[in-house]
């Protein structure tokens, strides 16, 4: 029988989970585990402890399980806390990477635009529409950010929009085209959040 995840959470530290999943090379640390299959980002399965924004928490005690981006994690582990609505970007602009000194921190607007001038702006679908207060590249930033656990709220006073404009992004009803909808989570929901 396979193990539950908190089992493998409590009697396997999450750093060897995770550089079990890791293949370094003389450049880029390549994420071997999970994928998502619009970011390219790797993913891990694990406790809330670890959820992006606010970095390893020792005071949670209930485990709730997400899949947290790879590369969040890397950096958290080598850095501590990523500060809340921060992006983790690549220097080499490779999503798959997990080498920490490949990665950086940037706020939103800072990653959206290193993406465009690296050519992998996820295109213009829905930029040229009444809707378009944000660019593609922000609003996957905020389904990236959603999954990884940070609140609709959060994201919402961080991009000063609407909390509806928020979940509209988040669950596809806006932004169609650059992948999704993810469901609305709702109190207690510890399902898996894919994007
Ligand atoms: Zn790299």
């Amino acid at each position: 029988m396979r193990p539950s995840n908190e089992f493998i959470e409590r009697t396997t530290p999450l750093e060897k989970r995770f550089w079990s999943k890791v293949q370094k090379t003389n450049t880029c640390w390549i994420w071997t585990g999970a994928k998502r299959s619009n970011t390219y980002y790797g993913i891990l399965y694990c406790g809330a402890r670890w959820l992006g924004s606010n970095g390893p928490d020792p005071n949670v005690k209930r485990l709730r399980y997400r899949a947290v981006a790879a590369h969040r994690l890397s950096w958290q582990m080598a850095n501590g806390a990523i500060p809340l609505g921060m992006c983790v970007c690549h220097h080499c602009d490779n999503p798959a990477c997990v080498r920490p000194d490949h990665l950086f921190l940037g706020t939103p607007r800072e990653n959206a635009m290193d993406r465009t001038a690296k050519g992998r702006s996820p295109g213009a679908p829905g930029e040229s529409n009444r809707h378009a207060k944000l660019t593609s590249a922000a609003a996957l930033y905020i389904r990236n950010a959603y999954a990884s656990g940070i609140s609709s709220i959060e994201l919402a006073k961080e991009f000063g929009l609407a909390l509806i404009s928020i979940q509209q992004i988040i669950n596809g009803r806006h932004w169609k085209k650059i992948g999704g909808p993810i469901p609305i989570r709702r109190r207690g929901d510890n399902r898996r959040v894919y994007i």
